[in-house]
């Protein structure tokens, strides 16, 4: 009887490992023909003034909608897109995308909306990433200093050469670097001084916080940037008291369910069209859904 039902939680064990493994064959497969079947598609949210409200750019964020399973959130697909490799013509396919819609944003001569792309360690870690990137920019009419990139603090802890010289062509080129959800990776401070980086982006977990501790990081945080003359972006803001809290303490730009989500390309051009010269208010025109 043991025997038999240490068989059967086995079996039970072994049917659930089984079914995750399976998902993710299934996704993988599914993948694989996303972009020719036009399953995936950009959103872009907002990023604004703190002080004003007023919009000054925005970040491209991946959607996939399958079209069995429904919306398939970033967080499950980009890990099995950079196993497999997929994240290479993935992220081309995005880069293109954000590129063409910061031309557009950028039609008519008011102060410049910088689209903010995601790129993965992988990308960088594939050959011709920056002959890619610079082929993607005569293509769609969209100039590099309407562009921000996005890395995590794990690419500039890969300590190989040919990384950081990615890094300092795209940036020679005009593009800004941003380090993503700063804090979060094992900090890279040391990167920070030998590294031209832009613009640090706070993880929301800092932001979203009632711990008063992590309320002194967000301080320090925000010291280290004036410091080393970086801009900073809070991720994540969804009360009209964490606003508060950071324009208190000098934080210039913010993103979160507070002046809006992720939506998609039609949306963030109306919202910039309808905006004044000093950039959109927010407050007024909320897209929230
Ligand atoms: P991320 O780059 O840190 O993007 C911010 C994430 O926080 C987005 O999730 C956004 O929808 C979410 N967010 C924004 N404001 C708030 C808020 O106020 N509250 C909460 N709870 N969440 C908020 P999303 O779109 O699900 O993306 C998750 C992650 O997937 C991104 O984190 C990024 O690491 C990755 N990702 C998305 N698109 C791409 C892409 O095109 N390429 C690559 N390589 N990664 C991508
Ligand atoms: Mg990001
Ligand atoms: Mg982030
Ligand atoms: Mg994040």
């Amino acid at each position: 009887l043991a025997k038999r039902s240490g068989r059967n939680s086995f079996r039970f064990y072994s049917k659930d490992l089984t079914a995750s493994a399976e998902e993710r064959m299934r996704l993988e497969s599914d993948l694989r023909r996303a972009i020719e079947r036009g399953e995936l598609e950009l959103h872009y949210q907002p990023k604004v003034l703190l002080d004003s409200g007023a919009m000054v750019g925005c970040e491209a964020l991946l959607r996939w909608r399958h079209p069995e399973m429904g919306m398939i959130p970033p967080v499950r697909f980009i890990p099995v897109a950079e196993d497999t490799g997929l994240i290479v013509e993935l992220g081309r396919w995005v880069l293109h995308e954000a590129c063409q819609t910061a031309a557009e944003l950028n039609a008519d001569s008011r102060s410049p909306h910088k689209v903010a792309i995601n790129l993965s360690v992988k990308q960088f870690q594939s050959a011709g990433l920056v002959k890619s990137i610079a082929q993607i920019i005569d293509e769609t009419g969209c100039r590099a200093e309407w562009v921000e990139i996005e890395i995590t603090e794990s690419l500039l802890l890969d300590q190989k050469d040919e990384t950081l010289q990615a890094l300092s062509e795209l940036r020679s080129m005009g593009f800004s670097i941003a380090i993503d959800d700063f804090g979060t990776g094992y900090s890279a401070l040391n990167y920070l001084a030998r590294f031209p980086i832009d613009t640090l982006k706070i993880d929301r977990s800092f932001i979203n916080s009632t711990d008063r501790r992590n309320e002194e990081l967000v301080k320090a945080i925000l010291s280290i940037a004036r410091c080393l003359g970086q801009s900073v972006v809070a991720e994540g803001v969804e009360t009209a008291e964490q606003a508060a809290f950071l324009v208190a303490n000098g934080c210039g730009t913010a993103q979160g369910f507070l002046y809006s989500k992720a939506v998609p390309k039609a949306d963030i051009i109306a919202l910039w069209l309808r905006s004044p010269e000093s950039g959109a208010n927010l407050e007024e025109m909320r897209f929230c859904g």
